[in-house]
This record gives C-alpha cells, structure tokens and sequence, in this order.
C-alpha cells in the first residue's frame, strides 16, 4: 500500500458511514490517540444470492489490544505465532508490485489464500493511526477456512477469553454462527 493511505471507506462503520472515532473497550478518542489502532469485522456471505451481512465490527487501541493479548495462554499464543508466521502472505501473486490494490487483498484468504466468492464467513482487519492505514501494514482478510483451523490451535482457556470479549464488548449477536462465537480476536 503506499504511504499514507487514507483508511478504506470498507473499513467505516457500516450504518453511519463514517470512520470509527473510538475504542470499543476504552472509549478513547482515536484520531488524537498517537499509536496505531484495528479495525476488524466479523461478515457473514450468502454465496446464493450474493449479498453480506457485518455480525460486529469495531476499533481497539494498541494499549486494549495489547492486554487482550497478554491474557491468552502462552500455548495459543505460541501455536497462533507459528501458524501466522507459516501462512501470512496477503499478496503473494504481487511481491514486486510496488502497492497491491485493496481489491486484491479484499478477495482472499491472507492465509490460505480461499476467494471470498467460497465463503460463508470471513474477517478484516486494518492497522491504522490517525485518519491513515499504517503504511507497510496492508490490510488483510481471513476466511472461514483458516478461522477454522485456528480454533482447533487454540487452549479452551483462550476461546473462553475470546468469549468473554464478545460478550462484554461486541454485544450478542442472535445471527452469529458457531465459527465467530468461537472466533480469535486481535489477529
Ligand atoms: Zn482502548
């Protein structure tokens, strides 16, 4: 991505249409907080008839994200780095192009590389500061697939963690499918 993009207007609220101003855990003011921020959201597909709906979607600070992070068990945490590790590769078919379109790394699977089109589920994320995306840091999108095998990684003492930040932050959701009920957060 180049330097000082602009955050994609995919990574807005989705009702407002508006860029997001707080962190969902802390309520602090993110376009004067002075380190970068995520945005993720959790999207449910209808391959048949083509048509999306956003389960949740929010913003955390680094500092929030961080303790979220600390409070995972040190296995998950180990097993989740090397799973990363092995696979992340969001713009594998584009390394000597000098930016990749956000359409390209909004179309499949930074792990598994799975095309949207087969998906039921899936998640993005975008590391930002400010109004920007933090350059060097495209956004990404994870498919059910490796959402999937993530959970079969992680301690049962980390899926209830990840519970717990749902249920105290994102709010119940009676559309939500066994896959994001389970789904690893901060990522
Ligand atoms: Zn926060």
């Amino acid at each position: 991505m180049d330097f000082q993009q602009p955050i994609p207007k995919l990574f807005y609220l989705f009702d407002s249409g508006t860029p997001f101003k707080q962190c969902q855990v802390c309520n602090r003011d993110l376009i004067t907080y002075d380190k970068p921020y995520i945005i993720e959201k959790a999207i449910r597909r209808y391959p048949k008839f083509g048509t999306e709906d956003v389960v949740f979607e929010y913003a955390i600070c680094m500092d929030c994200a961080e303790k979220q992070r600390q409070q995972m068990s040190t296995e998950s945490m180990f097993r989740m780095e090397e799973y990363w590790t092995d696979r992340f590769n969001p713009a594998e078919h584009l390394q000597h192009s000098e930016s990749v379109p956000l359409e390209y790394l909004m179309d499949r699977c930074a792990l598994t590389g799975e095309r949207r089109s087969q998906m039921e589920e899936y998640q993005i994320a975008a590391l930002c500061q400010g109004s920007s995306l933090v350059p060097g840091q495209p956004p990404y999108l994870v498919g059910g697939m490796a959402m999937e095998q993530i959970m079969e990684l992680m301690s049962n003492e980390t899926m209830d963690q990840w519970n717990r930040f749902r249920d105290d932050f994102l709010g119940p959701s009676p559309e939500i499918s066994d896959l994001l009920k389970g789904r690893p957060v901060l990522i």
